[in-house]
């Protein structure tokens, strides 16, 4: 597609943006759907975002992506936000209005829409171990407490940032939640408790693919999916030891193809073509 005088400007605003898959990834559904449409990434130090924001309204821009450090800086900015956003108090995406932008977070349906296309995994009923509490966790747990999940068992190594979580979580949903210390990972009768393991912090991470999180990875089966955040490496160490164990697995990738699909949807009002998207982006990965 030729960029001419009718092309539209998307974007993503972070600080570091330099490695981030999202151009390549809302340029290559902008090409495919044969939309007019141009996707950068801009580094933004965070005393400037309020005048980013000002300025990208005033030349129109359709939307953004917002990552860290400013998912919760922009609120301030904002016309208004989704219930998504507000329950977890950050957003991850701009959507222009005359008025100016509105913010959605797509992260924990992300999540969700990746683990029902590939696993058919569902939240509703589900008992659920979340590892980590930072930002990633507060999406995930709340899109997952939201659409119905039973038990929430949450471990971080900060327990307070966990039971802040904690308390969001039953403020937005009817889900049972419970604060654990760090040790109890290595309890492996904590894992007959709960079907489905989120890990959501950056241990496992490159160029750190030898560690990950103290889970009794004997205490893991077939009964369980175990979900890891991290998608550099596409197959983390938790992944690949849960997954010979006999459990079913899923890395970060399936979230961030997903998130950026629902940030299109919005934009666009069309739904992107996913499919082969996670090959294309494991290439991309090298
Ligand atoms: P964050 O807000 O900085 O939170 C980091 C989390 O990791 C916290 O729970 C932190 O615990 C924990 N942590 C960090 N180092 C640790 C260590 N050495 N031992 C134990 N816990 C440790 O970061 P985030 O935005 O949530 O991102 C977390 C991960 O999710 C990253 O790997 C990121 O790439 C991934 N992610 C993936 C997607 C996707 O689309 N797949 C989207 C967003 C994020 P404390 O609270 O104790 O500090």
């Amino acid at each position: 597609m030729m960029i001419d005088a009718k092309t539209k400007l998307y974007g993503l605003l972070g600080n570091p943006v330099g490695h981030s898959l999202s151009p390549f990834l809302q340029n290559y559904f902008l090409q495919q759907a044969g939309i007019n449409g141009v996707y950068l990434a801009f580094a933004v130090e965070g005393k400037e975002i309020g005048q980013v924001l000002a300025g990208l309204h005033g030349l129109g821009v359709g939307g953004c992506n917002v990552t860290i450090p400013h998912k919760e800086a922009v609120i301030p900015h904002l016309v208004g936000m989704s219930k998504a956003a507000e329950a977890c108090g950050a957003v991850n995406t701009l959507i222009y209005s005359p008025e100016g932008y509105y913010g959605d977070n797509t992260d924990g349906a992300g999540l969700l829409a990746a683990l029902e296309a590939k696993h058919q995994w569902h939240s509703r009923d589900k008992r659920i171990l979340m590892i980590g509490a930072g930002g990633a966790a507060k999406g995930v747990a709340m899109a997952m407490a939201m659409a119905g999940a039973q038990d929430i068992l949450l471990v971080n190594r900060t327990m307070k940032r966990a039971e802040q979580l904690a308390e969001q979580i039953r403020a937005y949903s009817a889900a049972r939640v419970q604060v654990l210390p760090m040790e109890e990972l290595s309890n492996g009768s904590l894992y007959q408790q709960v079907d489905t393991v989120v890990h959501t912090t950056s241990q496992g991470m490159y160029p750190h693919g030898d560690t990950m999180a103290p889970v009794a990875i004997e205490a893991l089966g077939s009964e369980h999916l175990v979900v890891d955040l991290v998608y550099n490496p596409l197959e983390t160490k938790l992944l690949r030891l849960a997954a010979q164990q006999g459990a079913r697995t899923a890395s970060g990738l399936g979230m961030f193809i997903y998130q950026g699909a629902l940030a299109f949807k919005r934009w666009h009002g069309l739904w992107p073509q996913v499919e082969n998207m996670e090959q294309i982006l494991t290439a991309q990965l090298g």
